[in-house]
């Protein structure tokens, strides 16, 4: 694939400035909004149908065709293939989930969990960093820098581990990250800076430093990224033998991952390849809710591009005016200034969404059935499925609608929450999580202790027969 098909462009439509594929840029150099990668489609060899990708299962040995992402190149082609950095990312499971359907209200045939968990660095942040490392390469960047709630920068330092391409440097708000991501991040040998200060904080100078330093940023505001991210809808409808469903809900943080989702839909449905486009929910935690309180309660829209800065800039004023800080346990959205929000906007208009907000209980009551049901998640995660229930309960989304949520992180990432959920003094949680606004742990598991003794033993499972 040439590389002049491929070129980088203002998502702003009366601005709708271009550049090139190979320079690096944070924002439009002219209007300061968001950049997109776009296509010459023309000069693509796109397949007439998604079902010929299947083709590629044959030949699983080549690792582009192997790579969830990679597979689907002809849909994000701004790479030559010698370029592509690939790790066997996006090789991920959607899978019916009764249990959880009965829990959301819905059908339960009709509700489906997209595990991006299975991901190499266990969450869906790889279907990005596989197409940022790959730009990285192209333009021959040397470091490699992200501010990160925690699954940026376990994703940034195993791409830089395994790929030996770039050495990486991750900004991390002390305290605000969970462990099972921390250790990832130190065990793959990144350098690792603990600021003083939380998500937003680190953000704000990580884009500082690689601006005056020259350090390709990893973070979401990199176009490329979301390229990649895309795949998770085309894995999402090629489970579903390419028939769209009505909805995908999302968590939203950085907002990222919905405007991927925006994006690949969009361009399918351009070049014909869907007939119908889902729509589109996204989840914030009520700790952490700007998205939801800027469309559901200040009208905010894309409005065809002609957005109004003036709102999300109030807004934003107003957060500093009273110290507000995101706060929420379901860490991987805990963030207030979502660097996307103007692409998320564009996405939901595509995908004629809707954004609601769910509080930390609701997550973690979430989180613990789909575990008992199925594949287990972290917090943030199950802030998909918290969100298909509140929607069902008002009638938004249909009970026998076909819904698929996307589960964006493992189980493991976070054994503190989960650890306080199910160990806390009886149906009252601990104080961790009661800081947070949570009462009550209703699928509460905890432990029961036993004396090292057969007698006491076969009574504690008489005791509990029915668990
Ligand atoms: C990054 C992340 C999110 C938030 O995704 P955005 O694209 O930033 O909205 C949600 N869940 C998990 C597990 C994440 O790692
Ligand atoms: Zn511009």
């Amino acid at each position: 694939m040439p590389r002049d098909i491929a070129f980088q462009k203002c998502i702003k439509p009366d601005c709708a400035a271009t550049f090139g594929v190979t320079e690096v840029l944070e924002a439009c150099p002219r209007c300061g909004n968001l950049l997109d990668v776009c296509y010459d489609w023309e000069k693509v060899p796109v397949p007439s149908s998604l079902a010929d990708f299947e083709k590629r299962w044959a030949t699983r040995r080549s690792p582009l065709d192997f790579s969830g992402v990679w597979r689907f190149r002809e849909l994000l082609p701004f790479a030559l293939p010698e370029d592509i950095v690939t790790i066997g990312e996006g090789q991920t499971l959607l899978r019916k989930c009764e249990p959880v359907a009965a829990y959301a209200g819905m059908k339960q045939d009709n509700l489906y969990l997209q595990y991006e968990g299975l991901n190499p660095s266990g969450s869906f942040k790889d279907n990005g960093m596989t197409a940022a490392f790959t730009h990285a390469r192209m333009v021959g960047a040397a470091r490699a820098a992200c501010a990160s709630t925690g699954n940026t920068s376990a994703s940034v330092a195993l791409y830089a581990a395994c790929s030996g391409l770039l050495r990486a440097v991750v900004f991390i708000g002390k305290g605000k990250i969970a462990l099972g991501k921390l250790v990832q991040a130190l065990d793959s040998g990144a350098l690792t800076l603990e600021i003083e200060g939380d998500f937003d904080d680190a953000m704000k100078r990580v884009m500082e430093v690689s601006g005056e330093e020259g350090i390709y940023l990893m973070n979401s505001v990199n176009p490329f990224r979301l390229e990649g991210q895309k795949a998770i809808m085309y894995r999402v409808l090629e489970a579903l033998a390419w028939k769209p469903p009505d909805w995908i809900v999302v968590p939203g943080g950085n907002l990222g991952n919905s405007s991927a989702f925006g994006k690949a839909f969009m361009e399918l449905s351009e070049l014909g390849l869907v007939s119908r486009i889902p729509r589109l929910a996204v989840v914030n935690s009520t700790g952490a809710n700007t998205l939801c309180t800027l469309v559901n309660n200040r009208d905010l829209r894309w409005n065809g591009g002609s957005f109004d800065d003036g709102v999300i800039d109030s807004y934003y004023a107003e957060l500093d005016q009273v110290g507000k800080r995101a706060k929420t346990l379901a860490s991987a959205i805990e963030i207030n200034r979502p660097v996307n929000l103007k692409k998320c906007l564009r996405a939901v208009e595509i995908m004629d969404g809707v954004v609601c907000e769910v509080t930390d209980e609701e997550i973690l009551d979430a989180k613990a059935k789909i575990a008992a049901s199925s594949i287990g998640c972290e917090p943030a995660s199950a802030a998909s499925v918290a969100g298909v229930k509140k929607l069902v309960a008002e009638g938004t989304i249909g009970r026998d609608e076909r819904v698929v949520c996307i589960l964006t992180g493992h189980q493991l990432k976070d054994p503190d929450v989960t650890i306080a959920y199910h160990t806390g003094p009886g149906q009252d949680v601990g104080d961790k999580l009661a800081a947070y606004g949570v009462r009550q742990a209703s699928f509460r598991n905890a432990p029961i202790p036993v004396p090292n003794d057969l007698g006491a033993i076969k009574e504690a499972i008489a005791a509990n027969s029915n668990h």
